[in-house]
């Protein structure tokens, strides 16, 4: 079987996934953070996702936007400069992506939407060593595919993570890492690095459900 469309339960199998990908990582996404800024990203990712995690299980979300909006509101009750933007870019990508289904068009416009929302609100182009740089490359890829959902998503994925990657060698422009110069040199952006787990997630779940029907077992 092969999904080309998400619709509101892959998009919360994306999410679970996305929280146990945050639960590995959130210690190397800290000391990252404590590098460049102030130490707290980890910690202000885990009181959003916590709080999306809390709320989606009780909502009786319809479609890929009714569940993206749940972790939307989550970011934007958290603090950092971080929740905030983030909280955006997910009210963003939840308005692209509010019929039953969506699949590459939808999830194009609402990354190329989300990303634009998170720039003019913050200020960060592509190169300035933020989250930007790997939201970027992931609306590029996800807006250039021909294939399916499944590869569009995978392609996009990897175009995120090299973003990520990316930012080791760049000097920050924006957020506190601005503040410290060359010490930021050689230091993943923590926003950047979680942007790439987020799409990862993506491509992961619909990888697995097209070998299986892990949706329904996502969360164990
Ligand atoms: P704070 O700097 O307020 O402690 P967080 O630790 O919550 O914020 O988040 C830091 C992350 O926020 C950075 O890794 C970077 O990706 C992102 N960031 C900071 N400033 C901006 C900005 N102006 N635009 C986009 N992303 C930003
Ligand atoms: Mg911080």
């Amino acid at each position: 079987m092969s999904i080309d469309t998400m619709d509101a339960a892959v998009t919360r199998a994306w999410m679970e996934r996305f929280f146990a990908a945050f639960d590995r990582e959130e210690q190397a996404l800290t000391a990252l953070d404590r590098q460049t800024g102030d130490g707290d990203f980890g910690a202000n990712l885990r009181s959003a996702l916590g709080r999306a995690r809390t709320a989606l299980r009780g909502a009786d979300a319809a479609t890929p936007g009714d569940v993206l909006d749940v972790v939307s509101t989550a970011f934007l009750h958290t603090g950092g400069t971080s929740g905030p933007l983030f909280g955006m870019w997910f009210r963003q990508l939840a308005k692209a992506t509010r019929t039953d289904t969506i699949g590459i068009a939808e999830l194009s416009q609402g990354f190329t939407d989300a990303t634009a929302t998170v720039q003019r609100l913050g200020g960060a182009k592509p190169g300035d060593k933020t989250m930007v740089d790997a939201m970027v490359p992931a609306g590029q890829a996800l807006e250039s595919a021909t294939g399916e959902l499944t590869s569009a998503l995978t392609a996009a994925a990897t175009a995120a993570r090299a973003g990520a990657e990316a930012t080791a060698g760049l000097l920050a422009r924006r957020g506190r890492a601005s503040y410290v110069g060359e010490v930021a040199r050689g230091v993943l952006d923590p926003g950047a690095v979680a942007v790439a787990l987020l799409v990862e997630s993506a491509a992961q779940t619909l990888t697995s459900s097209v070998q299986g029907s892990e949706v329904d077992r996502v969360g164990d």
